[in-house]
């Protein structure tokens, strides 16, 4: 069994319309999901990807209005990391970041910056044969659009009480001290550790929540009883209706969820309209209209733009 990477990264949101605005208008990404926490039906749960609402380019944020900003610390993921196939593309970014007045840091081959809620992001060049996972958008040629996730940067005070987890029982490989990569047979991440700040990380408005990694359907259940075998205590088998979910802390205290590769986005709606509507759970349907009354209105991110 391997995992395939990362499946989806999900982070906090106190503003959910200048999230969208930010993660559809400037990054170019697709809304391909407009849903409500199935915890607390009166706040969204918005899904971001490519075109086709690939997993491996799925970042999603809870949303909690009014939330005070986090900070990332020990446990935690501190950046989500995309890919673009080119420095020409890294170029594009610089300018197009500067433009919205982020102030993007260019270091060799990656770009670092962070949204409006703080959250670190970067973009790097890297060459690679998994399929780019791309959004169509307006301003963005498709060979400079994001491609993807290449990984995620966590915070650990202790990497080496991971180690042999993260080998042994997810099948992560080793690619440095702190460093790992997670391919299966369709595409890969890396997963790397840096060291913790000595301030106490707090979970806020711009920090991320967990991180998924990929799993064929079929092998779901084994991946839980691994991470059972190894002392992790996972959740049981959780439905999130667009997949299924298992929920532990790795070692380092870092939220990790391994998720089904399907059924996917199109479970309850069309590719071409994804996230247009609001999709509730059906648990939820009886109460549309109240929630619908309720939630935080939200630009339409392709409202008036012809589909290329
Ligand atoms: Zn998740």
């Amino acid at each position: 069994m391997k995992l395939e990477g990362i499946h989806h990264v999900t982070a906090i949101t106190a503003d959910a319309p200048g999230n969208v605005d930010f993660y559809t208008r400037v990054l170019g990404l697709r809304l391909v999901k407009k849903t409500v926490n199935q915890d607390d039906p009166t706040v969204y749960h918005l899904f971001y990807a490519d075109e086709e609402g690939n997993a491996g380019s799925d970042l999603t944020f809870f949303e909690y209005p009014g939330l005070e900003r986090g900070r990332p610390g020990a446990g935690m993921v501190h950046t989500v990391v995309w890919r673009v196939g080119s420095e020409e593309a890294l170029g594009f970014w610089a300018d197009r970041l500067a433009a919205e007045g982020l102030e993007p840091e260019r270091d060799g081959d990656r770009l670092r910056f962070a949204d409006p809620e703080g959250m670190g992001l970067e973009i790097a060049a890297v060459e690679t044969n998994d399929e780019p996972l791309v959004a169509r958008h307006p301003e963005i040629p498709g060979e400079l659009a994001l491609q993807g996730f290449d990984g995620v940067r966590a915070y650990s005070a202790h990497p080496d009480a991971s180690r042999s987890f993260l080998e042994e029982t997810l099948g992560f490989s080793s690619r440095g001290a702190r460093d790992w990569e997670v391919r299966g047979d369709e595409r890969g991440s890396f997963y790397v550790y840096d060291e913790a700040p000595p301030r106490r990380g707090l979970g806020g408005a711009g920090t991320v929540h967990h991180v998924a990694w990929a799993s064929p359907l079929e092998e779901h259940e084994a991946w839980r009883q691994r991470v059972a075998a190894a002392g992790m205590r996972p959740t049981p088998v959780i439905d999130r209706f667009y997949f299924r979910s298992v929920y532990f802390r790795e070692p380092s205290g870092v939220l990790f969820e391994i998720a089904t590769l399907g059924p996917g986005f199109t479970a309850d709606e069309p590719l071409e309209t994804l996230g247009e509507a609001l999709s509730l759970p059906p648990a939820y349907e009886p109460l549309r209209e109240r929630l619908e009354g309720i939630l935080t209105p939200l630009p339409d991110p392709r409202a008036g733009r012809p589909v290329p």
